[in-house]
């Protein structure tokens, strides 16, 4: 799978945000803040493929969507679209990535029927121009997503969160991307259309063979819908790897932590690394060496000086961290 050319290659992305200053806080003559959502960050999409990316709550995920759909634009970094250019304006790059949102509510208007803003999508993207065909790619596209064309006339209201999901899922594909971001699609459904939600996901890739980028902020979520992973933190990205090998030799401390606290029904496996601790630290002040040093159980010296590089582990596998191996020896000293 490694061989194949990347469908999307994010080269050394980085966001800031300009935080707003008050009045005061100009009058006083305080300097801008500057919060560094993403910090050079360099990940593949293979084509086809469904990658999670995961990571607590404000650690970069929706920032590194909104980059790549082009609802954000990072100050340092690039994109290669199937090893060339990335189309620059965001209509055009529209119909290469479409995005899913958490809230299918806010991000669907609230006074057109299904059908019309299904009909709206082909219409801007050109795709379906023939008015009866696009009436007839609308059902296709309803049932694509495991809805009646029945719904079409039916306001975003009147239909379920989780046919809501379905529905912003179908507008996506009406422009028949080939990768969708899908940021916390289930993170606002109940547990039971949560599943339904997944499936559907991993439906659709089988049949299209689109690529998904799943975000999320928990773990258990992805886990069995991705073929790879990967673990943000404070704006970077601290472990890549294919699904089965995260789960079996993670290597940051971090990760660990995060899949320590999946309840795990195999008593071996339970608590492989100590909780993480502690809290994240302000993005406005990161700390200067390794952004994890400040919580991490196997912190050195040379980790709170030194800001660690990604680097190749095991093949496909890759950790930022300077001493990976620290954290794998506590596996069992735990375990009793
Ligand atoms: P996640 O999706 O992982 O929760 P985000 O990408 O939303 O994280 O946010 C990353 C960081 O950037 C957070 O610290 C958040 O507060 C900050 N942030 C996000 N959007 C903005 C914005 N428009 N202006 C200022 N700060 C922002
Ligand atoms: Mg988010």
């Amino acid at each position: 799978m490694s061989a194949s050319r990347p469908l999307l290659e994010i080269s050394h992305v980085s966001k800031t945000y300009v935080l707003d200053r008050s009045l005061s806080d100009v009058l006083a003559r305080k300097p801008t803040a500057r919060l560094k959502a993403l910090r050079d960050v360099s990940l593949t999409v293979r084509p086809g493929e469904i990658l999670g990316v995961v990571g607590e709550s404000g650690c970069g995920k929706s920032t590194l969507g909104r980059c790549i759909v082009g609802l954000d634009r990072p100050e340092g970094g690039s994109f290669a679209w199937q090893g060339g250019a990335f189309a620059g304006d965001r209509q055009a790059r529209a119909r290469q990535v479409q995005m899913v949102f958490q809230d299918p509510y806010a991000s669907l208007n609230p006074r057109m029927t299904l059908g019309a803003m299904l009909d709206e999508a082909l219409k801007v993207h050109g795709t379906v121009t023939n008015a009866d065909a696009r009436m007839k790619r609308v059902d296709e596209l309803l049932l694509m997503v495991g809805l009646t064309p029945k719904l079409k006339d039916r306001l975003p209201h009147a239909i379920s969160g989780g046919q809501r999901q379905r529905i912003s899922i179908a507008r996506a594909l009406a422009v028949e991307p080939r990768l969708i971001i899908a940021d916390e699609p289930v993170s606002a459904l109940d547990a039971s259309v949560q599943a339904q939600i997944i499936n559907l996901l991993e439906d659709l890739r089988a049949k299209l063979g689109i690529a998904i980028m799943f975000i999320a902020h928990d773990l258990n979520v992805v886990r069995h819908i991705s073929d790879r992973i990967a673990v943000m933190y404070l704006g970077e990205i601290v472990e890549v790897a294919e699904t089965e090998s995260l789960f079996a030799r993670p290597q940051h401390p971090y990760t660990r932590g995060l899949l320590a606290a999946i309840p795990m029904p195999d008593p071996q496996r339970r608590s492989m690394a100590p909780g993480i601790e502690g809290e994240v630290p302000d993005p406005l002040a990161p700390p200067l060496g390794c952004g994890f040093s400040t919580r991490c159980p196997f912190v050195l010296p040379a980790c709170r000086a030194e800001h660690p590089e990604l680097r190749d582990g095991d093949p496909d596998h890759q950790v930022r961290c300077l001493n990976p191996e620290a954290s794998t020896q506590f596996t069992f000293a735990r375990n009793s």
